[in-house]
């Protein structure tokens, strides 16, 4: 076929799809435990909810976006992120109303041009979690323990909590002027991306991957200085309330997060397996968010963490993935008679309305039934614990004969009794 998927997306075919089942019951049980309820989102937006949301001058919006004039002229994006959509519903619905807190998470698709590699797609799933009207330190400590809560749960290793602050409205322009001069000391050892970003975003270089640019990002004055009272009592909360938990974690000045809505704590969880693209989780918190897509004053603080990153750690790692589910019975029909192929159907129906994962023939791609020993073969490769081979003995009564596929052994029954021997053994 001449058809094959767009660059940097990719299928979950079904040797993989059990293993995301997996991260996801983990992930939704973990939310159930710290109070966060699940909420679906569209995969679309108004551009605008991202270019004032996300931040004009992020790599985001200004070249990674999915957007489009749809048949009615109006502005459309897919979704690159999920905070902002996340702000977006919970103002709309007034789920905060009335200074209630909300709790909330979501999963699924989002988009981004990005250039494709190891880990990193186009189309890449994320869990986002969002806790929206509550501005105290407990909120933050309460979403960087569900992250870490949700990675030890799966078994990851060698993770590392990054924190730094970016200030607020009130500190962030006084630490902005510091850093301008810092960059304009040194423009001469900056890459062109940093260049253009200077007068706009000056903070945005303090992450930039050029190794130039790093070493002067590693020689720039940090924000402790500048943060403001408010700011410097809040970043020292959050900090106390991660050594009360005993979260091992490490302050990193450089560590702005790629969108302009951050406030006050940002951070990361790093592998230490996942060489470059290291993070496995990040957020903070994002106090304007809903003031500048038009919205009340909401503050809110959540991370969002990329499942194929999750998945590539614990395949890295060897962690356990729970059991995939494994089909039990695999059933045989012995000839071509009616009788006999109907008893195979019925039996087969019967067995999954008992919560029994079943498998049968169902013929070939041509529509030909297949012998009973092509099926006894099937039975072996789909690695069942039974094969049952339906037939009729010499009274015209339907018999099922059980094989135990690990010992070989074998016992003859009555269709009715099947059921009950599989969930006995
Ligand atoms: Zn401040
Ligand atoms: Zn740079």
């Amino acid at each position: 076929m001449d058809i094959k998927a767009p660059r940097g997306v990719r299928d979950i075919l079904p040797d993989e799809s059990w293993r995301w089942a997996y991260v996801l019951d983990v992930t939704a049980k973990t939310m159930a435990d710290f109070g966060h309820s699940e909420i679906h989102l569209p995969i679309f937006e108004q551009t605008e909810l991202f270019s004032r949301g996300v931040g004009d001058t992020t790599d985001i919006v200004e070249k990674e976006m999915y957007s489009f004039t749809d048949r009615g002229g109006r502005g459309i994006t897919l979704r690159p992120e999920a905070t902002a959509g996340m702000v977006r519903s919970a103002v709309e619905h007034g789920l905060c109303a009335q200074g209630a807190a909300s709790r909330l998470w979501c999963w699924g698709p989002m988009f981004r041009y990005e250039r494709p590699q190891k880990g990193r797609y186009r189309q890449f799933f994320q869990i986002d979690v969002e806790t929206l009207g509550l501005a105290g330190a407990v909120a933050d400590i309460e979403v960087i323990a569900l992250s870490a809560e949700i990675f030890r749960r799966l078994g990851l290793k060698n993770l590392e909590v990054v924190l730094n602050s970016v200030g607020c409205p009130k500190c962030r322009p006084i630490y902005r002027e510091k850093l301008l001069a810092h960059f304009l000391t040194n423009k001469d050892k900056l890459c062109k991306d940093c260049l253009l970003r200077l007068d706009r975003n000056p903070l945005r270089l303090l992450d930039c991957k050029e190794p130039g640019c790093g070493a002067v990002a590693d020689a720039a004055p940090a924000i402790y200085d500048c943060l403001c009272d408010e700011c410097a009592a809040h970043f020292e909360d959050v900090q106390n309330g991660l050594n009360t938990l005993g979260f091992r974690y490490k302050l990193d000045k450089r560590l702005v997060r790629g969108l302009d809505y951050y406030t006050k704590t940002a951070y990361e969880i790093l592998s230490g397996d996942l060489g470059a693209q290291n993070a496995v989780c990040g957020g903070g918190r994002y106090d304007n968010l809903s003031e500048s897509v038009g919205g009340p004053h909401l503050p809110g603080v959540g991370f969002a963490a990329g499942v194929d990153r999750i998945l590539l750690v614990m395949e890295e790692q060897r962690c356990s993935f729970g059991k995939s589910l494994k089909k039990e019975v695999y059933v045989v029909a012995q000839d071509d008679t009616p009788a006999v192929r109907n008893a195979a159907l019925s039996l087969t129906h019967k067995l999954r309305m008992e919560g029994i994962p079943v498998e049968q023939d169902a013929g070939d791609a041509l529509g030909k039934k297949r012998s009973a020993k092509a099926q006894m073969k099937s039975a072996d490769n789909a690695g069942v614990a039974w094969a049952c081979i339906v037939s009729q003995d010499e009274a015209q009564k339907i018999v099922v004969v059980m094989k135990n596929m690990t010992t070989g052994e074998q016992t003859t029954v009555q269709p009715e009794e099947v059921a009950r021997r599989v969930k006995e053994a």
